[in-house]
């Protein structure tokens, strides 16, 4: 929920609130979240392209929301080909 907070977030808390523990009791709630289906990383163009699309962890999505790119976008601090693709041509 913390990522889904920041100013720049595109997506609702909401959207990954499963209960409130100080109210209720959330384990079956937690169980029975879709985390794969929220949180899949790599649905997008560039990772279905990639050579190590089956081999990638693909990032933190956490990290994505907190970014202000949607769940399934390019973590961009942990992708080596977008790091290689937009580094500056001096190799600054
Ligand atoms: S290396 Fe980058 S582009 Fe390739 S699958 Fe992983 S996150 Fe996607």
């Amino acid at each position: 929920m913390f990522a889904a907070r920041t100013p720049q977030s595109r997506h609702s808390d909401r959207e990954f609130t499963v209960g409130n523990i100080l109210r209720e009791e959330v384990a079956g709630a937690l169980d029975g979240y879709d985390l794969a289906g929220k949180l899949a990383m790599g649905a997008n163009p560039t990772c279905g392209g990639c050579l190590m699309n089956s081999a990638c962890g693909k990032g933190c999505p956490a990290a994505v929301i907190a970014d202000g790119r949607h769940v399934g976008e390019i973590d961009l601090e942990q992708c080596p080909v977008v790091q290689i693709t937009t580094r500056p041509a001096d190799g600054s």
